[in-house]
């Protein structure tokens, strides 16, 4: 592999579910390095024991997965550049720490117990560009401690963390692929902490020591990272390594233009899973949350978006998550999809309700599917919507349904009419016979068809409105069918009678 070969990573934190935030960069990633025929890199960034979870670890994976976005190297795949979890390479950072130390980059800190990082502040992360002027951070004076004082320190057992000397008068510029060059004063930065006083290295030290040893071309990453940067920089200048390119990604907002919370529904990729969303179109819907084409395409196949993916089409301004497109996206796919596949993705929907419903089998439920396909948003909607189909038990009627069409005795008397005229029908119980006979019923009878059909479509559907009721009743079959309409006429019976 040459050295300008393009090496991306994706470096999740495993302290909760997979973000659709984190799934974006995981594919900007991916569309990167799969347009250029480059490597991406997993990388697990696991050092904060006390909140990573290999739980979390396990769903990272299994959610990029489902999303179909497969990674080169990484802690289960290997690679010549691992290991692949960050808590496994905590001597190689100690080692490079010790490096920085001995060229005086870095000195010893006393200052405290945990003098952790700063991280941007609530108010910094919200910003839009996430650079709002910042006070000027407090200094500790450590880096003026004579060799007595330290030794001094470390007698009264005070370990030390490190802390990077930086110059206040200068400024570091990060010349992003995305936000252009951005100055940062470094008076605003201060001396940062790399190691803490346990040895373990902080992000900004442990993604540098990593991104250098994994030989890491670009860093794509979210905009809340870009405050972060210029400390990296000054790392990769202590060491005199040359930075990888950075391109930092536009944060993702709600429709009201703030950040993306649990209100805004669903905020994990699991969660989309759940609901029934396609990955096919998350895939779509995500690589378009900060990224365009250009021109006014937007439903792409996966080869389309590797081909025309490049970091001079990924846009400055917040991307906004638009769940009305989400749904319609999902509409498209949807539709689209063929059937056999569209039935094993329900199959797996239905298998995961509890209780597990009992008409799940592959032919009954691609009818259903193929009923509801053009209808639903979601695989969770032909789920919910098609419910009284996966079910041979009974269907407990709506109240405003009952309301509606079933409140009279001319009504039931209906529904009797025709639930004796079905029982009449071959077994087969085929759409068109089944609509013959209500047909003939109403010419027989003088009523109007709709007369039979509604009280039947609650007692079948439990609902008022459903697909074309022949083709339902079809699709339920003739015990099904009678078995709802004795239930409706008995339950009913008591009311109406009294
Ligand atoms: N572990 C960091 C995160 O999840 C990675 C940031 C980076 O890509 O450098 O935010």
């Amino acid at each position: 592999m040459g050295t300008s070969a393009v090496r991306v990573r994706f470096a999740p934190s495993p302290t909760g579910f997979l973000h659709v935030g984190g799934a974006r960069t995981a594919l900007f990633n991916w569309l990167f390095a799969r347009h250029n025929g480059g490597t991406l890199v997993l990388r697990v960034e696991d050092t904060d024991a006390a909140r990573y979870s290999d739980e979390y670890v396990d769903a990272i994976y299994r959610a990029l997965r489902w999303l179909d976005i497969d990674w080169d190297e990484g802690p289960d795949a290997g690679g010549q550049f691992g290991p692949y979890r960050q808590r496994e390479r905590a001597q190689l950072h100690r080692d490079a720490a010790a490096q920085l130390l001995a060229r005086g980059a870095v000195y010893e800190c006393f200052c405290g117990p945990e003098p952790v990082e700063s991280k941007p502040s609530e108010a910094e992360e919200a910003s839009d560009d996430g650079l709002s002027s910042r006070a000027v951070r407090p200094q500790c004076t450590c880096a003026t401690l004579s060799a007595q004082q330290k030794d001094a320190r470390r007698a009264a057992g005070v370990a030390p963390a490190l802390r990077m000397r930086v110059d206040p008068a200068r400024a570091v510029v990060v010349d992003d692929l995305v936000r252009g060059r951005v100055e940062f004063p470094a008076g605003t930065i201060g001396d940062f902490v790399i190691v803490k006083s346990d040895g373990g290295a902080l992000y900004n030290f442990a993604a540098v020591i990593d991104d250098h040893a994994m030989q890491i071309s670009h860093v794509i990453r979210g905009d809340e990272h870009l405050a972060n940067t210029p400390k990296q920089l000054l790392i990769y200048e202590a060491f005199g390594w040359q930075p990888p390119a950075f391109a930092h990604i536009p944060i993702i907002l709600n429709e009201a233009r703030r950040k993306l919370s649990k209100r805004d529904g669903a905020t994990f990729v699991n969660e989309y899973k759940a609901l029934g969303y396609l990955p096919e179109a998350l895939v779509n819907f995500l690589t378009l949350l900060g990224w365009s084409p250009g021109g006014n395409q937007e439903l792409l196949s996966r080869e389309e978006m590797i081909a025309r993916f490049t970091i001079e089409g990924v846009v400055k301004h917040p991307a906004i998550f638009d769940h009305a497109k989400l749904s319609w996206m999902n509409k498209e796919y949807l539709k689209v999809l063929p059937l056999d596949e569209l039935t094993a993705r329900t199959i797996e929907l239905l298998q995961r309700r509890s209780p597990v419903p009992d008409r799940i089998d592959p032919p009954h439920v691609a009818r259903v599917v193929q009923l509801l396909q053009e209808r639903a948003y979601t695989l969770g909607e032909i789920v919910d919507q098609g419910a009284y189909f996966f079910t041979s038990g009974p269907v407990e009627p709506a109240p405003d349904a009952i309301a509606k069409y079933c409140a009279t005795t001319e009504s039931m008397q209906r529904l009797r009419e025709v639930r004796d005229a079905l029982a009449a029908e071959p077994r087969d119980f085929n759409a068109s016979e089944i609509e013959a006979a209500i047909r003939g019923l109403a010419e027989r009878t003088g009523n109007k068809a709709a007369a039979f059909i509604h009280p039947l479509r609650v007692a079948i559907t439990g609902q008022a409105v459903s697909p074309g009721i022949f083709e339902v009743a079809s699709i339920l079959g003739k015990d099904v069918t009678l078995a709802r309409t004795d239930a409706l006429l008995d339950g009913l019976a008591h009311t109406v009678a009294k």
